[in-house]
């Protein structure tokens, strides 16, 4: 399907709906959340009512030929708020790694899982950082035995940072399945709700998306059934032979995920970042000093113009890599990583220009801009921090290992 920077009639209908719920849900709900740092389960209640939060919104979001239904659609809503935004979110990261790696039967039984229903909502968390090792994908030790016998898998470790985890129905989960593998030798695990053995400290207090739970997920002796592996035992086994014997094995387990989610998150950030241009944008041209508009200053102006610049860059990054993806067009440069570099950046520096055209009054809650710009800085570390963006551009540029 070729690009097109008209928005189809469809597309079109879906920014304003998902906007009109951005502004008149989310946005009046975001200071309130942040404050109480815990998840908003009536907002999530509200979307999944009307159809916006579940599998069917997320499956027409997919299927959309051009590929730009998903990011519109996460832009408005992180132009409503972040942290809210992402407590919606999050279980998409879950359900990429299900459609990254599962066979068709799998995505129909645990995709749906993952959303609950409109009348019971549910969450779902991707479990693939751990303590020590986030960026270093090669260093997971969570480890999934074979128990020949039973066909049961036995999964052991200790997962980090997982968004949604521990309050999730269903946790998608990346474990070592042949250590002398190393990066290649891991698989994707589903852990169904209910499953004995996996627990969480509870939530990690944070710096911002505090709408949003962030939790470790303890795996002791998780026992799950065959069918929870994705892609099934004869794709893995395949898969691991093709390693073992140093031929071309299909990658690491997490980054096929990220790879599709990348320009998702890129989406996010652009919205952020263009709520703190609107909010600052409107100050401007309101707050008056030395007898005049404080936006009839150059360097306000000027500043104004840069991040609009940015912003509309960012977007245009997203929306190509989101193009691209979408039609199987090869990532050559590394477009969806770049995608989220520029953007994340872009949030974090945007937020915070919005924070000083405010002056004090932007370095303070009475104002989102300094809520946006906690949340922002979160979109230079997730899903792989601005360096490792860096890296996988660098690597693609060149054709080499760059360390
Ligand atoms: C709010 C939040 C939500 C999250 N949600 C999830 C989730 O749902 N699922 C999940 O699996 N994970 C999640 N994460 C984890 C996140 O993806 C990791 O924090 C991130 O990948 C960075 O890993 P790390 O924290 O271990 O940092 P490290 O990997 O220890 O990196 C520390 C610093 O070193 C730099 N660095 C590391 N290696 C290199 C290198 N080779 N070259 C240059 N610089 C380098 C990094 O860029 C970074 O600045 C979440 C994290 C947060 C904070």
């Amino acid at each position: 399907m070729g690009f097109s920077l008209e928005l189809t009639e469809d597309q079109a209908h879906l920014r304003e709906w998902v906007h009109g719920f951005a502004e008149d849900v989310v946005r009046p709900a975001a200071a309130e959340w942040d404050e109480r740092e815990e998840t908003p389960w009536p907002v999530i209640r509200e979307a999944a009512k009307i159809g916006l939060y579940g599998f069917e919104a997320l499956a027409t979001w997919f299927a959309d030929p051009v590929g730009l239904s998903l990011p519109i659609a996460t832009e408005e809503l992180f132009w409503g708020d972040a942290g809210i935004a992402l407590a919606l979110m999050g279980t998409g990261l879950a359900a990429a790694g299900i459609f990254a790696a599962g066979e068709p039967e799998q995505l129909a039984e645990w995709v749906p899982e993952c959303f609950g229903t409109p009348d019971e909502p549910k969450l779902a968390a991707f479990c693939a950082s751990e303590p020590q090792a986030g960026s270093d994908v090669a260093g997971y030790r969570t480890r999934a035995v074979h128990d020949e016998a039973t066909g049961v898998w036995v999964i052991t470790g200790q997962k980090a940072w997982a968004t949604n985890g521990g309050i999730a129905n269903v946790h998608v989960v990346t474990a070592v399945v042949d250590p002398e593998l190393g990066a290649r030798g891991q698989a994707v695990f589903v852990v169904p709700p209910g499953t004995a053995g996996l627990s969480s400290p509870g939530k990690i207090r944070k710096h911002g998306m505090r709408a949003s739970h962030t939790a470790d997920v303890f795996l002791d002796g998780v026992r799950v059934p065959g069918r929870c592996l994705l892609g099934g035992k004869d794709r893995l086994d395949a898969r691991l032979a093709r390693a073992r014997e140093g031929r071309a094995s299909g990658g690491q387990a997490a980054m096929a995920t990220f790879e599709s989610t990348r320009p998702v998150v890129g989406a996010m950030a652009v919205g952020v970042a263009r709520a703190a241009y609107e909010y600052a944008l409107a100050y401007a041209k309101e707050r008056s000093a030395f007898g005049r508009k404080i936006i009839e200053n150059q360097s306000i102006a000027f500043d104004l113009a840069n991040v609009r610049t940015e912003l509309d860059a960012a977007r245009l990054l997203v929306w190509r890599a989101a193009w691209m993806g979408r039609n199987n067009v090869p990532f050559t440069a590394g477009e969806g990583s770049m995608s989220k570099l520029k953007a994340g950046e872009v949030a974090v520096w945007a937020t915070e220009r919005a924070i000083h055209v405010l002056g004090g009054a932007g370095y303070t809650r009475d104002h989102p801009v300094e809520r946006m710009h906690r949340d922002a800085k979160i979109f230079t570390i997730f899903e792989g921090t601005s360096e490792i963006q860096r890296l996988v551009v660098a690597r693609a540029i060149s054709g080499m290992h760059i360390r």
